[in-house]
């Protein structure tokens, strides 16, 4: 209750000072969403939706049915980018998440990237942590990726057994132990047959959606796509 009502207290805020760019601070001119111009421009996109056996396509060949997989931008550790996914994680920017989704799907679509996928399947939080943060992040990216594309967005069919620490600080190895098993499909049957788009925030190992997409093996002609917003290189 209070996590909500602070929510709408800094988005009524929001809407009496000027709104800026995640990355350089300046102010957005109309039409401007999350980034001005120039740092939409500068933006370190990855085109690998372009690329057939993209080094994001390699990371999950072997795990899973796959058909394609792609991520948006590079994130770079000290890199000025990084801020858009600070924002939208740690400042309550609900907003941002959306329009970086919207912003992401225009770009991919007319390559085709979304052809034929039925269903888009976000990695879910554990209730505890969604309550604390008030929201998931990367359900507010899906929703923008659905507003554009027009593909559903599934809810509550794949949920969090256990609350894992951060993966921040764990080395690769622990990182794919740390969320073995850790999702449960809760409607299996919702997903005979389906092309689901993994969605994501941001792509580090793949362990978090490898695991998720584990939570549906044996469904019935399933098959899988992946999107995060941002993605790690090693
Ligand atoms: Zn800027």
């Amino acid at each position: 209750m209070w996590q909500s009502c602070k929510l709408w207290l800094l988005s009524f805020f929001r809407l009496f000072v000027p709104r800026r760019c995640a990355v350089c601070g300046a102010c957005l001119d109309d039409g401007e969403e999350v980034l001005c111009l120039k740092c939409d421009i500068g933006m370190p996109r990855t085109n690998y939706h372009l690329r057939v056996d993209n080094p994001v396509e390699q990371r999950f060949w072997g795990r899973f049915p796959l058909e394609r997989a792609t991520s948006y931008f590079r994130y770079c550790k000290d890199g000025d980018y990084r801020r858009i996914l600070f924002r939208m994680k740690y400042e309550g920017r609900q907003d941002d998440a959306e329009a970086m989704g919207r912003l992401m799907a225009a770009d991919l679509v007319r390559s085709g990237f979304f052809e034929g996928v039925d269903v888009l399947l976000l990695v879910p939080l554990h209730p505890d942590k969604q309550r604390l943060r008030g929201y998931n992040q990367s359900a507010c990216i899906a929703q923008g990726v659905s507003a554009v594309t027009g593909i559903p967005v599934s809810v509550g069919n794949v949920r969090r057994l256990k609350f894992t620490e951060t993966q921040t600080r764990k080395s690769a190895h622990q990182r794919w132990d740390n969320v073995d098993g850790v999702f449960e499909a809760v409607d299996a049957a919702a997903f005979v047959g389906q092309h689901v788009l993994l969605l994501d925030d941001v792509l580090t190992t793949g362990a978090t959606l490898t695991a998720c997409a584990d939570a549906l093996a044996g469904v019935e002609g399933v098959r899988f796509s992946v999107l995060a917003l941002a993605v790690v290189e090693r």
